[in-house]
């Protein structure tokens, strides 16, 4: 058997600078110094910076890009830095004018420096059509364009809370969508239809991959099988387009689009973590700038920053406010289904004619 190899980062020490390491167990205390910029203090008063900046949406770089970023780790942070989860970069500085100075040239090559405090913290999705079969939407199209409209909030304008916002492709929510304030989901209107290349697929394996149960087994009159999809049940994820070369969505391109999410957050604070819930079923994809998706999440940000009170994240606004009022102060239209299907379940209902 081949040794397996010990990957990085393990000994973790390894890549952390060295002004770092004998402050490791005694951290005491850490104040903001300016937008972006984070003071660590240890208890012998001993002090680092941590500088924080915005990256890409699903972390795709040239690697152009990733020579000037690594010579900055070089030149600022001990030859180390890390992706955060929500993909933004962060550099631990050994001191406030090379973490002043870090943030300037960060600032030169494109990437705003801040996401914490009462700012946007992060703007992720999965990878899409890149490398997905199930991807209804383009996810870091769309959220790279909510990027561009929405950047000032990560580093100059305040917002009441807390802001994250995330896209997932599919249903399947890969990107972590709905444990975000504002999400992007892609959604397949149509059912998938089975064509005679079902007969290739293992068909209990395709059934067994169906979420909600609407794939069956039948026997054929000669005594072979086949599968049958139940399209009252069908919530048109697309597990099953994945799984089987002889299911297909027959016009994606007229067809697939993404619903809008809000509410959620993976954090314990006040009623704890929840999940985002549909206000908008279906915009239909319109590449390459996606307005409509744009002006509804910037209606939705404007919206929440008249109205919430400070430190209120989008969920426990509307928790104050009520789904009613959120409708009526967004103007959004409201869907009759909404309130009894605001899970992505519930597309199955709202696909039908009046969510679109
Ligand atoms: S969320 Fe959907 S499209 Fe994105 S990676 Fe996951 S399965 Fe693929
Ligand atoms: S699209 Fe999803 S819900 Fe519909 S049959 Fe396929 S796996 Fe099941």
């Amino acid at each position: 058997m081949t040794e397996r190899p010990e990957g990085p980062p393990r000994p973790y020490l390894n890549f952390v600078p060295d002004y770092v390491k004998d402050s490791i167990g005694k951290w005491v205390t850490h104040k903001m110094q300016e937008g972006g910029i984070i003071e660590h203090i240890d208890s012998r008063g001993k002090k680092v910076y941590t500088v924080k900046a915005a990256s890409t949406p699903n972390g795709r770089y040239s690697t152009i890009t990733m020579r000037q970023i690594t010579a900055l780790a070089r030149k600022y942070a001990g030859a180390t830095m890390r992706f955060t989860q929500g993909l933004n970069m962060e550099f631990i500085v050994g001191s406030l004018e090379k973490a002043k100075a870090l943030k300037q040239e960060l600032k030169e090559l494109g990437f705003p420096v801040g996401g914490w405090k009462e700012h946007l913290w992060s703007l992720t999705s999965c990878a899409g059509y890149f490398h997905c079969a199930l991807a209804a939407t383009d996810a870091p199209s769309v959220i790279q364009n909510i990027a561009n409209s929405l950047s000032r909030y990560f580093d100059e304008e305040e917002l009441p809370a807390k802001l994250t916002i995330a896209g997932s492709g599919c249903p399947s929510s890969c990107g972590g969508s709905f444990l975000t304030d504002i999400s992007i989901n892609g959604i397949h209107t149509e059912i998938p239809v089975i064509t005679e290349n079902v007969k290739n697929c293992d068909l209990q394996g395709t059934a067994f991959t169906c979420p909600v149960g609407a794939i069956q087994l039948k026997t054929l009159p000669d005594g072979g099988k086949t599968i049958e999809i139940r399209e009252s049940l069908c919530i048109g994820c697309g597990l099953c387009v994945g799984a089987c070369g002889g299911i297909i969505f027959q016009t994606p391109e007229k067809t697939d689009g993404h619903a809008i999410s809000i509410g959620g957050k993976a954090s314990a604070s006040r009623y704890g973590t929840t999940l985002g819930r549909i206000v908008v079923p279906f915009i239909p994809n319109e590449p390459p700038h996606y307005e409509k998706t744009i002006r509804v999440v910037e209606t939705i940000v404007e919206t929440w920053k008249k109205d919430a009170k400070k430190g209120e994240r989008i969920a426990d606004w509307v928790d104050r406010i009520g789904w009613e009022k959120f409708f009526e102060k967004s103007g959004l239209p409201f869907y009759p289904q909404s309130m009894d299907y605001l899970d992505i379940r519930g597309i199955t209902t709202l696909r039908d004619g009046s969510g679109r």
